[in-house]
């Protein structure tokens, strides 16, 4: 007998039929003999909308009201699976996070489970209950209702597998498995069967959202098996495992993008010792996450340009933040453009092969795409370009590195 985690994300629950056809899926896995934990998402599109309904109220919402309204969804979805497993006379229960409890950090709206008490979960689910868990909810220091930012059931899902103990945790989605990009951009994507848990990871960090990067983290730190499968159709999935389970090895193995970047740039900064720490500083201790930097230096060379990115959602608290330290920092102007999107290619190869971001650029420049930024780290080069080019830029990529379907 095993024990195993199933989560079925936002389309996969999308409706009443979806519903039933996860209660389906979920019996058959019982009636093979397992004990079964399943973690659910929203239907799809109501995070959205809950989202959206509390940016209607505020420009910037309180963090724990923000919370105990997205985290609805969940409740909706984990009640209806166990109804329909009922049904199908299988016993079964909903869980709440608070319920379980899943514990995090309490940082609202991006936080990070600190820690799972399994007991009373596993011993419903040792006694041959279903145990239906919501996804993307914990409770805080605070003792109030905390999310784990957008896509977090993956996280919620892997967490419960690592404190279970589970032998497996599958992921089922919309696709049917992890591909060299996204699938449904780049219909010449190919599909990978297996994928090591660092480039997973990279390509998670830079955007690719069929699985959140948290999720990959804890997943490589307790060593869980995970897949990422269809939840519509009987296919083999992908699995993310360790290096020396890959056989053929290439030298880029993703591509991936990210919509959920604006570009910030402080113009005419006094150029001084201390002056990257006095901005970044202060962004760090409102959580806001800056991904990509560059300083230009003026041409007098007593004022700098500082551009960097931060996410859609972040970009109302750093506006407030650095306008706050408008005084002390003494910039000119603060600007932002959404309209980018960030780019990056994967691969473990880059570690003993040069010439990977020559091709990066190459490619670019070939099709009349401007970089606007460039970052890189040991396995991954990260570019910004305009919005407008981002399936322009990722098939001509994607073919640049031979990674087009035969
Ligand atoms: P779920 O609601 O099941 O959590 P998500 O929308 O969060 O699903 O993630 C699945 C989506 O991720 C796919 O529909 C696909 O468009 C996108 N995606 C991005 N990059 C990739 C990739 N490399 N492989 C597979 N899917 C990807
Ligand atoms: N419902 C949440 C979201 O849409 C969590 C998830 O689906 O993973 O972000
Ligand atoms: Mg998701």
């Amino acid at each position: 007998m095993a024990r195993i985690v199933m989560k079925f994300g936002g389309t996969s629950v999308g409706d009443i039929d979806r519903i039933k056809n996860v209660a389906n899926r979920v019996k058959r896995e019982v009636d093979a003999g397992n004990q079964v934990a399943v973690v659910l998402s929203a239907m799809s599109g109501v995070t959205n909308q809950l989202v959206a309904w509390c940016n209607q109220m505020a420009k910037l919402p309180d963090p724990r009201e923000y919370d105990t309204v997205v985290a609805t969804g969940e409740q909706v979805t984990i009640g209806l699976l166990a109804i329909g497993l009922q049904e199908l006379g299988l016993e079964a229960r909903s869980w709440c996070g608070w319920q379980i409890p899943i514990r995090s950090n309490g940082v609202h709206g991006k936080a990070r489970i600190e820690s799972i008490d399994t007991a009373r979960m596993s011993a419903a689910m040792a006694a041959g209950q279903v145990a239906v868990v919501a996804g993307f909810q914990a409770v805080g220091p605070d003792e109030r209702i905390s999310t784990l930012g957008r896509g977090g059931s993956d996280t919620s899902a892997v967490a419960l597998a690592a404190a279970l103990g589970a032998d497996r945790c599958d992921i089922y989605t919309d696709v049917d498995g992890i591909y060299t990009t996204d699938p449904r951009i780049v219909t010449k994507a190919r599909k990978l069967h297996r994928i090591t848990y660092e480039e997973m990871l990279e390509l998670a960090s830079v955007g690719a959202k069929v699985l959140q990067t948290r999720s990959v983290e804890m997943a490589m730190k307790h060593r869980v098996r995970v897949q990422v499968l269809s939840s519509f159709e009987d296919k083999p999935g992908t699995l993310v495992c360790d290096e020396d389970e890959i056989v053929e090895k290439e030298l880029v193995s993703g591509i991936a993008y990210s919509r959920d970047e604006t570009k910030v740039t402080l113009t005419r900064v006094p150029d001084r010792p201390g002056v990257a720490a006095s901005i970044f500083g202060p962004l760090a201790e409102a959580s806001v996450n800056v991904d990509m930097i560059v300083q230009n230096v003026s041409e007098d060379g007593r004022f700098t340009d500082l551009t960097f990115t931060v996410s859609h959602s972040d970009l109302e608290r750093a506006r407030e933040v650095l306008n706050a330290a408008k005084p002390d920092l003494g910039f000119e102007a603060l600007s932002d453009d959404p309209a980018v999107v960030k780019v990056s290619v994967i691969g473990v190869g880059m570690r003993s092969h040069a010439g990977i971001a020559q091709k990066m650029f190459q490619t670019l420049a070939e099709e009349g795409i401007n970089i606007q930024v460039i970052s890189t780290s040991e396995i991954k080069i990260s570019v910004l370009i305009a919005e407008k080019y981002t399936e322009l830029a990722l098939r001509a990529l994607h073919t640049a590195y031979g990674l087009d379907a035969a």
